[in-house]
């Protein structure tokens, strides 16, 4: 629903919030002059590009012009709406919101996701405790016999759920909770006996959004060999089971773990993907910080969407079977979908999982992973272990049926050196001759129009002649751009004279845009002259050339300089505008008209000089 929050609070929340502190949590910033630097969150980068300006609370990427307040950070790095985000502030914060003139209900509609994520918080304290308790004995046995200590259970906030009906509901009802509340966050399912515990006679596993702030659901483990109280009538629970979908939650999103590996992600710029809860805390504990899982669910876009925010490669662990040739397939579509750089594959030795894997210690973790493979090799290798190479029959079977993997490669070079090493030799054929096949094949796919489509670069966002743009080589957009980057960034050195500045000073017609919105507000309240902006395009501009570093610490002197030039540069044109008129009138003119223009531009000229001077001093 719309938001409802006092506005009044939203305006004060922007203002005091610490947007380092709240960036700081997705890149690591470092001060450059008045403002911070880092890599950038939103689009991969070797050198940072992205600037936070803490004076006004904005932030602005110069590699992928992505940019805006605190509030907008949060909705774009997180994916929420616009009341989330302000709410997801106000609990970072620390800064409680008033909701206006809301009926009982909508303010509860309105506080609901927090009340939801409060509810999980609370069933994880509860969970913990559960687990420390007497109930958790067998729990904790499990734990141990797969080689947590107890410190390892608390960094990653297991817990247990008793085998009982209704312990959870119970005490979360103590704690003021609403039946709906706790179903409605995914905690417990209407029964017959009524609200019911979703996890029951489970070890469980709290999951934290990307932030690590908020647990958005938990996923819980039966222990093995014990026979729950609370089980089906009939046949046996399933081995894992996970919080059900709710507003908080949604499964397609979520990566397990996500919240502790994103660091180590981004240092070596990959990240692993395992398929359980167990895997992924065994290779944390060795210190292979890199590794997420899905939560039951098979990989989607948007999981590969939020792995491409921190590293532009993602290894998947998978068995060397047919699943695993096929979950590379899928993989590979929807990275290509999401334009993640590489998929890259760890195989993993049949029937063992890398919880076993990392029972053998960090060296052979890490031996494992320096030998992992492209998704496409991985495949190309399955093919080829299954085949039939020992008759000509089947050795052009063989190389034939690697093509529609190859066909896919947008790279010659690269489609090359794996016919080259791995085809031709297992089929004993000159690589050449495959290529050359390959090639035609390509064409041919090109020609249907089912050829992958080849990345495009990123269209130049900017137009040319723009002064908000990169740098402008025409000497009066050089100067209109500075004395907008000044009176944007230091509007308490603009001189008297900056009053009589008209838009028609400016050439430019973004710079006129630019000095109209300007007109209209505070300068000091960059906010105002971005929300006075027509459109977000010219927002990102302006908010680029706000932050934008000048060369010059400008003084007082300096800027009035700016200005006077700018002043004397339009009367510089006017004067131009009057030469070209006389010029084309030439022989209509009478005496008394060419003493008039004359006149026109002596004063002209003395209003020219005037200003240059008037700089001076
Ligand atoms: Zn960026």
């Amino acid at each position: 629903m719309a938001g409802r929050i006092n506005e009044d609070d939203i305006r004060t929340l922007r203002e005091r919030a610490d947007i380092a502190a709240v960036v700081g949590d997705y890149t690591s910033l470092k001060r450059a002059g008045g403002r911070l630097k880092g890599l950038c969150p939103f689009h991969e980068e070797r050198t940072p590009s992205f600037t936070v300006d803490p004076t006004h609370n904005l932030f602005h990427c110069f590699g992928c012009d992505e940019g805006g307040d605190v509030i907008s950070f949060l909705q774009k790095i997180e994916s929420l709406t616009f009341p989330e985000a302000v709410e997801r502030l106000s609990r970072l914060s620390n800064f409680p919101l008033r909701y206006e003139e809301l009926s009982p209900g909508q303010r509860k509609a309105l506080g609901r996701r927090t009340r939801l994520t409060d509810a999980l918080v609370a069933a994880a304290t509860f969970y913990r405790t559960q687990l420390e308790g007497p109930d958790g004995e067998a729990a904790r046995q499990y734990l141990a016999g797969r080689g947590l200590t107890r410190d390892d259970a608390q960094r990653f906030g297991l817990g247990w759920a008793p085998d009982r009906w209704d312990g959870l509901v119970r005490h979360l009802a103590q704690e003021g909770f609403e039946h709906s509340e706790i179903s409605d966050a995914g905690l417990a399912t209407i029964g017959r006996q009524g609200l019911t515990d979703r996890f029951r006679g489970r070890v469980v596993f709290p999951i934290y959004d990307a932030g690590g702030k908020d647990v958005v659901a938990f996923g819980g483990r039966i222990l093995p060999d014990v026979q729950l109280k609370t089980g089906p009538r009939e046949g046996q629970p399933p081995k894992y089971i996970n919080s059900s979908e709710s507003a908080v939650y949604k499964k397609s999103h979520t990566l397990y773990a996500l919240n502790w590996a994103r660091s180590e992600i981004t240092r070596r710029q990959v990240a692993l993907v395992v398929e359980g809860y167990m895997d992924v805390i065994a290779l944390h504990r060795l210190g292979v910080r890199h590794a997420v899982a899905t939560c039951g669910t098979a990989l989607t876009t948007d999981h590969f969407r939020a792995l491409e925010k921190f590293a532009p490669r993602v290894v998947l662990a998978l068995d060397a079977d047919a699943a695993g040739f096929a979950a590379a397939e899928r993989a590979r579509s929807l990275a290509e979908e999401v334009g993640l750089r590489e998929v890259s594959v760890l195989p993993l030795p049949e029937g063992r999982d890398p919880a076993d894997l990392a029972d053998e210690g960090v060296d052979a973790v890490e031996a494992a992973l320096h030998g992992t493979k492209t998704a496409v090799e991985f495949q190309i290798e399955h093919l080829l272990r299954g085949a039939d190479t020992a008759t000509p029959e089947g050795q052009t079977a063989t190389y034939r049926a690697t093509f529609p993997l190859l066909v896919r490669l947008p790279d010659r070079v690269l489609r090359y050196r794996y016919i080259r090493d791995l085809v031709a030799p297992a089929v004993r054929l000159s690589a050449d001759r495959i290529e050359q096949e390959l090639d035609a094949e390509v064409t041919a796919a090109r020609g249907r129009g089912s050829a992958p489509a080849v990345p495009e670069p990123a269209p130049a966002r900017r137009a040319p002649g723009d002064v908000t743009g990169g740098e402008p080589s025409d000497p009066q957009l050089i100067l209109e751009r500075e004395v907008l980057r000044t009176a944007l960034q230091h509007p308490q050195l603009l001189p008297s004279a900056w009053k009589l500045v008209t838009a028609e000073d400016f050439r430019a017609p973004l710079s006129r845009t630019l000095f109209e919105a300007m007109s209209d507000v505070q300068l000091e309240d960059l906010g105002a002259v971005l929300a006075a902006l027509p459109d977000d395009a010219m927002r990102s501009r302006v908010r680029a050339l706000a932050m934008s570093e000048s060369r010059v610490e400008p003084d007082a002197g300096h800027v009035a300089e700016l200005v006077a030039r700018l002043r004397a540069a339009a009367v510089e044109r006017e004067v131009g505008s009057l030469r070209d008129d006389m010029t084309r009138l030439g022989e209509q003119l009478g005496p008394e008209d060419r003493r008039r223009y004359v006149t026109a531009f002596e004063e002209l000229e003395r209003r020219r000089r005037t200003l240059l001077e008037g700089s001076d001093h």
